[in-house]
């Protein structure tokens, strides 16, 4: 089975650079990045053991939903529109890309309605590029503290996709400066929220962000192979 041995490899990488890290290993959530992927890798996954699974298109994420097995944790990593929540809010396990109170707020709703607390992550734009989704790094702690106010909502860290490079190494400075700001907002000490996830690293910089203190990881190419967009 490929897909299991690219997971196996990828586990590996994870542990050695916790290790180099002087993180512990078993605090890392391995989250296979499934988007344009099959249902039958998913399953393959599934079958080897893997239960965290992300996808970035609201669409996609409810067809997989509904066709594999139920204890999956479905992860939404993706740009999230508010109109789309509530087609997710029953059963997603967390959302990483949450940028602005208003969609929070929809989420409240949402979730409210389904009498569920939604986990939720608060994107930052660490690098300040133009192209990406995210709050700056000087807003997200203030829209961390509005969101601790939705009963239906709670923060569990931060999110960030660093920018794309062939020198991870290049990324290490933005890894660090999540984990501060994580730091600080944890410090904060806000009602019903807890800061114990890190949401950053990609097939290209995961080794780099686990050894700066990255509690979960979105691989996916390395995990299922190069993906192919047809007129998305
Ligand atoms: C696609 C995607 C990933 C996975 O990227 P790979 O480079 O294939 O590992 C991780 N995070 C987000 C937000 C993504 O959109």
């Amino acid at each position: 089975m490929l897909l299991e041995e690219n997971l196996r490899r990828v586990e590996q990488n994870i542990e050695a650079a916790a290790e180099r890290g002087e993180h512990a290993a078993e605090a890392v959530t391995l989250l296979a990045v499934s988007k344009t992927k099959p249902a039958s890798a998913i399953r393959e996954l599934y079958e080897a053991g893997q239960r965290d699974f992300g996808e970035n298109y609201v669409q996609e994420l409810r067809e997989k939903a509904a066709e594999l097995p139920k204890d999956i944790r479905w992860h939404m990593i993706g740009h999230l529109q508010r109109n789309k929540v509530k087609y997710i809010a029953e059963y997603v396990s967390m959302i990483h890309s949450v940028d602005s109170l208003a969609l929070a707020e929809t989420i409240e709703k949402e979730a409210a309605k389904y009498d569920r607390i939604i986990p939720v992550l608060v994107e930052v734009n660490v690098a300040g590029e133009d192209t990406k989704f995210g709050v700056l790094p000087e807003d997200a702690d203030a829209l961390v503290r509005q969101i601790s106010a939705l009963p239906h909502v709670a923060v569990r860290g931060y999110m960030t996709s660093a920018p794309y490079t062939d020198t991870p190494e290049e990324n290490r400075v933005y890894f660090r400066k999540l984990r501060e700001l994580s730091v600080d907002t944890h410090l904060k000490n806000y009602n019903n929220v807890n800061m114990g996830v890190l949401s950053m690293g990609m097939s290209n910089d995961y080794e780099v962000a686990v050894e700066e203190g990255a509690t979960l990881v979105r691989v996916g190419t390395s995990i299922f192979g190069a993906r192919q967009y047809v007129n998305r």
